[in-house]
């Protein structure tokens, strides 16, 4: 008997050929994404181009997402980017944009610059960089569950009554949201978080099982990155003290006083001597000044504000560049810097008795002291020179008094 090629086969073969395109469609979208994002090592970069991938209408198409990332710790999952409108109304006026300007994934993710040069201006965004949740799910919730559990979590209305005043929900509020964890080689480094707020457009299977597809590969894209500026990072690492090196000063100066200009701000500089060195070494032996030297770059580490570079300048004398410090801040640094250092009681062991170690500290600062490299660091030298000059276990800048 012929078989029937009636209407059903005909609605079959539709079903199919959509679902065709649909499996096709993705692929293309999830290829795209994954040659933007190796088209860079750099983190910050790569973060914005997974997230430009799930929010793009070319792209997946969610209207708001954020990442989070596991600190070094391993403690808690840290907020580190985030793209989404902040209202309906933004909503409206961006996706016009893109829509005139025939945006497609390529032009999004080639607009980093620009969000980058934007970001202070979103209140979504400093929310989310702001963010900072403990893996333990009595504190941290839906994104501490989905993290540990590896799993996707779909929260709608129904499951969002068993998380109430979850930390989640103060930024991310949203009727229906997806949680994907980030692997790497099967370890959960980081989620993503997504919603459709502004359209409302229900979050389907097929979305979750995409979203999936691409955070695994997002995930090892993430972990190379982080490999390749751990490497680049030791490149600039001084091997004794763990500080910057000396290379890594001499730019970094060039940088942050070029944008002290630009942003018509300060930036202060801090040249550090140890003490009469010499006696401590012929007395105790380089290996024990060695000690010594590793101790006191750890105090003036800890003594510094997080985004102050400390670096080790040579010898035992260390650099610090200090972005957005008047001479005042910088002044107040220092002699706790100073001070910390005289007050640590250095040697505890038997056969290397307790000595007082101390620090003599030169400031220099832009505007003040000079409005080139070779000023400030010249400047920070004379006031160091001045500190010796007039007794040592000082702090000193210009003007001096005589
Ligand atoms: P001053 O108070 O004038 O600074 O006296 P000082 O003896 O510290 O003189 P100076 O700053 O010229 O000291 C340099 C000495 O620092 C020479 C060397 O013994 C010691 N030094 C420099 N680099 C290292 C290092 O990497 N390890 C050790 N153990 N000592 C170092
Ligand atoms: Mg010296
Ligand atoms: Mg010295």
């Amino acid at each position: 008997m012929k078989e029937s090629t009636g209407p059903q086969t005909g609605q079959n073969q539709d079903l199919l050929l959509e679902q065709l395109t649909k499996a096709r469609q993705e692929l293309s979208t999830l290829y795209e994404i994954s040659n933007a994002m190796h088209r860079t090592l750099e983190l910050e970069e790569i973060l914005f181009i997974i997230l430009t991938g799930v929010t793009s209408h070319t792209g997946l198409g969610f209207n708001r997402a954020m990442l989070l990332l596991l600190d070094n710790q391993g403690k808690n999952l840290e907020g580190k980017i985030s793209i989404g409108p902040d209202n309906g109304e933004e909503a409206g006026r961006i996706w016009g944009l893109i829509d005139k300007e025939k945006m497609d994934l390529d032009d999004l993710v080639n607009s980093f610059g620009h969000f980058k040069n934007n970001l202070n201006n979103s209140k979504f965004i400093n929310l989310v960089r702001n963010l900072k949740v403990p893996l333990l799910e009595s504190q941290g919730g839906i994104l501490a569950k989905a993290f540990n559990d590896g799993m996707p979590f779909h929260i709608k209305k129904e499951n969002m009554a068993n998380f109430p005043s979850d930390p989640l929900l103060s930024v991310f509020s949203s009727d229906e949201f997806l949680v994907i964890p980030l692997k790497a080689k099967d370890k959960s480094i980081g989620l993503i978080v997504a919603d459709n707020l502004f359209t409302q457009h229900s979050i389907s299977k097929d979305d979750i099982r995409v979203l999936m597809m691409f955070a695994n590969q997002a995930g090892l894209a993430i972990e190379n990155s982080k490999l390749y500026e751990l490497t680049l990072m030791k490149a600039h690492k001084d091997a004794l003290t763990d500080l910057w090196n000396h290379g890594y000063f001499q730019r970094h100066v060039d940088e942050k006083l070029a944008f002290a200009k630009d942003q018509m701000s300060f930036l202060s500089v801090i040249m550090l001597d140890i003490d009469n060195f010499k006696n401590y070494n012929d007395t105790w032996g380089h290996q024990k000044g060695d000690e010594i030297l590793i101790k006191i770059s750890r105090i003036v580490s800890d003594s510094s504000r997080k985004v102050d570079y400390v670096c080790r300048y040579g010898g035992e004398e260390i650099a610090i560049i200090l972005p957005d410090a008047s001479k005042k801040d910088a002044m107040v640094i220092a002699e706790r810097i100073r001070a910390n250092i005289e007050q640590h009681q250095f040697l505890k062991d038997a056969d290397h008795p307790l000595q007082k170690i101390t620090v003599s500290i030169g400031v220099s600062s832009f505007p003040d002291d000079g409005s080139n490299k070779s000023e400030l660091i010249h400047a920070a030298d004379l006031a160091l020179y001045e500190a010796k000059r007039s007794g040592k276990n000082k702090v000193s800048t210009a003007p001096f008094k005589s």
